[in-house]
């Protein structure tokens, strides 16, 4: 079977590869909606993870199991399953511990793309299928559904890090399709004010529609300034950082009122160190806590969030402004999230 890999640190192409093998517990499935990610790019260009050879691509995937193993109870060849980007093993004791992204290791339940070959090609493996797999809800459109493999996940895991409560003001810095979700997580919650940093007029745009009560445009001057201006000096109550890089914790800290959150899901491709203010974290005694995470993954997450969509609560299908067909085309609309053009909010590719 024929997958789209990452060759080496910024190298990509087609690879030839044999037909995944199908464990007692898992399952292999074939791809019916494939969106590239933002951290596909970091994989690749960045080398963020490291130096990885013939590696498959891809952790967003909507498909169609052809093969379940001879353990697995609830999923069987030809049901349309939505597949989580954080595919964990349920039964490590990093699972038991409650950090089942982190199961065999640090990030290690992030299989596809990271550990094992990912779901851009013909056939994909699923490990732990029974805890992995969610059943596609009926008349679920599978374009927006595939935004449940990480999209929204992880907009939604920065609200869970941040603690976001009633009543709170929040401030999402990047509003990326991750960050958008974010935005829609604290809106959900019941955060108060939400403030949407970005500057692409469409991610703006729908940062109002996902509930953004103030936007702010980092390329138009200081963030900090400007949050600190629109909230009386009194800065905001938690932080949700979806974009920027190492040098954001800093602008998080400082507009942070004591006794605040951050919750982190940016995916920090490069420098070393995150520097961490003396003084605007009280000297080390400022209540301020900065929490970062991988998305949690698994079946549970995604029927709980799909059921958010068919009540209605949430539209994730406004995400996906580029549409491509067939598996051929993953290679571009890759490329497309690498080269971010200003009308791009998300890319999805239908087999
Ligand atoms: P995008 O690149 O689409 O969005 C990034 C956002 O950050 C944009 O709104 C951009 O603004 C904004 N931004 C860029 N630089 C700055 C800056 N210096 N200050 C403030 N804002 C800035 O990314 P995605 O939404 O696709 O993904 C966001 C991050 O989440 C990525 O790092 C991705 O790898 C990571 N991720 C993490 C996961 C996890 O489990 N933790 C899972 C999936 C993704 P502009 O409007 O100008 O473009
Ligand atoms: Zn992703």
């Amino acid at each position: 079977m024929k997958g789209f890999a990452m060759l080496g640190i910024g190298k990509t192409g087609w690879v030839e590869k044999e037909k995944p093998v199908c464990g007692p517990m898992d399952a292999i499935c074939r791809p019916i909606v494939l969106a590239p990610c933002t951290s596909d790019i970091h994989t690749v260009w960045e080398g963020a993870i490291g130096e990885r050879h013939d590696m498959i691509l891809g952790h967003e995937a909507v498909a169609e199991v052809v093969e379940v193993g001879s353990y697995v109870k609830d999923f069987k060849p030809g049901d349309r399953v939505i597949i989580p980007a954080i595919t964990p093993d349920w039964n490590s004791v990093e699972a038991q511990g409650g950090y089942q992204m982190h199961s065999g290791g640090m990030l290690a339940g992030w299989k596809f793309s990271n550990f094992k070959d990912g779901v851009f090609a013909e056939l994909f493996h699923v490990n732990d299928a029974d805890g992995n797999l969610a059943l596609l809800p009926e008349g679920m459109d599978p374009v927006a559904a595939c935004m449940l493999s990480d999209m929204v996940p992880t907009g939604f895991h920065g609200v869970e890090l941040a603690d976001v409560q009633f009543g709170d003001s929040v401030t999402v810095i990047g509003i990326g399709p991750v960050g958008l979700m974010s935005v829609a997580g604290a809106a959900i919650r019941g955060a108060s004010s939400i403030y949407a940093v970005g500057s692409r007029p469409n991610c703006v745009q729908l940062a109002k529609e996902y509930g953004a009560t103030d936007i702010v445009n980092y390329r138009e001057g200081d963030i900090v300034e400007q949050i600190m201006k629109k909230t009386d000096g009194k800065g905001v109550d938690r932080v949700i950082i979806a974009g920027g890089d190492v040098d954001t914790f800093a602008q998080a800290i400082t507009m942070l009122k004591p006794g605040g959150k951050i919750g982190n899901v940016n995916y920090l491709g490069e420098g070393d160190y995150i520097k961490i203010p003396r003084l605007e974290w009280g000297c080390g005694m400022g209540h301020k806590i900065i929490a970062g995470g991988l998305m949690p993954g698994g079946r549970l997450r995604m029927e709980k969030l799909a059921s958010l969509i068919s009540t209605g609560r949430l539209d994730a299908g406004k995400l996906v402004t580029h549409r491509f067909e067939g598996l051929d085309s993953i290679g571009e609309a890759l490329m497309l999230m690498k080269d971010k053009p200003k009308d791009l909010i998300k890319p999805v590719v239908t087999i």
